[in-house]
């Protein structure tokens, strides 16, 4: 039985050994600490396919695809292992409380329509008959209706889950240091708990993905970026949409669990692997989120958290071959690895089942590091 090793427990490592078990492989998930403890579980579980963008690039197709495959990815998932993930289809509003917001958001809904998006721009009372919670003082903003959302945590909880059932093995504390290469064809890999053979090794391992054998791929560099989140809990649904309150990169966005929950993101800190939840940092996703909902001031706090996303200079993700044999990098997704976990589970399997490059990956190559 060919035998594959895939390093990291994340959304990414996971869903790529649960599809991949079906072609009856020998699979061991290596994870250096805890499994799907990492920027997976830190997330704010957003499919933000259309929110996330102030200017069209071709990245967006790539997003959109996936979120259009999510539906079945989550069914999936919940099917095998029993657990509800709550994927919502709930759409997403983008408002705006000032003019100069509001003329960005017209001009984004404008690019949007002309490439055959679906989305509204709506008048501020049309956003408070939406969700009556919303601020006087927004204008107007957008609505995007097939972006939604996912809890992650339940997401990672039902994937571990369905690995163990399907008898893929999670071996947890197991550090890789290095790749073991001969005659530049990957055989395995040196861990602290010592050595694992392989045919093929896929490497998953998030933010952290180019410290192994560092420099034996050209160029390849992915670097974490730090964000904070914190959470509030009401105890009535307040919002059934999330706001995705972020312009040019300024602001944050609410996300509302089934739960009454609502968690409150983020910041983007590059700083190294230093996980630090800050006053500052906590206090300005606040800030947004009570200009946007005023009455999230009377909720309490009940939890602030950190992660990182894994991120590379031209911040696409790097999904493909490298230079040695069997050696697969499926990384650096940066804000965008939850939603991107069904496109790239699709990707990868086809390349280690049929050898076959989808186009949707052509242009995320480690290669075009090197040009
Ligand atoms: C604050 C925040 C908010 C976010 N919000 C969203 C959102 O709303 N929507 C969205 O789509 N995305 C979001 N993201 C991004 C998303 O979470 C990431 O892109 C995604 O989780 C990356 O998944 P991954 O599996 O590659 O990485 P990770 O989940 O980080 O998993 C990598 C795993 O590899 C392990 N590992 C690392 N090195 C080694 C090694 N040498 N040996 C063994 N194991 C190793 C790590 O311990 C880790 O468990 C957010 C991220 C953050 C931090």
């Amino acid at each position: 039985m060919k035998k594959i090793i895939i390093i990291g427990a994340g959304i990414i490592g996971l869903s790529i050994s649960f599809y991949l078990k079906k072609n009856n492989f020998d699979i061991r998930v290596l994870e250096k600490g805890k499994v799907g403890m990492e920027a997976s579980y830190a997330s704010a579980g957003m499919l933000a396919a259309q929110s996330e963008f102030d200017f069209y690039e071709k990245f967006m197709d790539f997003c959109i695809k996936s979120r259009s495959m999510y539906a079945e990815f989550c069914k999936d998932i919940e099917s095998a292992s029993g657990i509800a993930v709550e994927f919502q289809k709930c759409g997403m509003l983008r408002p705006a409380l000032t003019e100069e917001q509001e003329k960005h958001l017209k001009n984004n809904y404008k690019w949007q329509k002309k490439q055959g998006f679906e989305i509204e721009f709506l008048p501020g009372d049309e956003l408070r008959k939406i969700e009556p919670e919303l601020s006087e003082n927004i204008l107007s903003g957008l609505y995007t209706k097939n972006d939604g959302q996912v809890n992650n945590r339940k997401l990672m909880e039902a994937l571990i889950t369905a690995n163990k059932k399907i008898g893929n093995k999670l071996i947890e504390n197991c550090n890789v240091k290095n790749y073991i290469i001969k005659n530049n064809k990957i055989r395995g890999v040196e861990t602290n708990n010592g050595i694992f053979n392989a045919d093929t090794i896929i490497n998953t391992s998030g933010a952290w993905s180019s410290l192994i054998s560092p420099g034996i791929i050209p160029n390849f560099e992915v670097k974490p970026i730090h964000g904070q989140l914190v959470s509030l809990q009401a105890n009535k649904k307040m919002l059934d949409k999330v706001i995705f309150a972020s312009i040019l990169g300024k602001g944050g966005y609410m996300v509302p669990r089934k739960d009454n929950t609502i968690i409150l993101g983020s910041t983007m800190e590059d700083m190294g692997f230093e996980k630090k939840v800050t006053d500052e940092g906590i206090n300005s996703i606040l800030k947004t989120a009570y200009d946007i909902v005023p009455e999230f001031k009377n909720m309490k706090i009940i939890e602030k958290w950190s992660g990182f996303r894994p991120f590379t200079d031209d911040k696409l993700p790097v999904i493909g071959k490298t230079n040695i044999k069997n050696l697969i990098l499926a990384t650096a997704h940066g804000r965008n690895g939850i939603l991107l976990a069904p496109i790239t589970v699709k990707a990868v399997t086809e390349l280690v089942v049929n050898d076959n490059l989808v186009s949707e990956i052509k242009d995320f190559g480690v290669e075009r590091f090197n040009k």
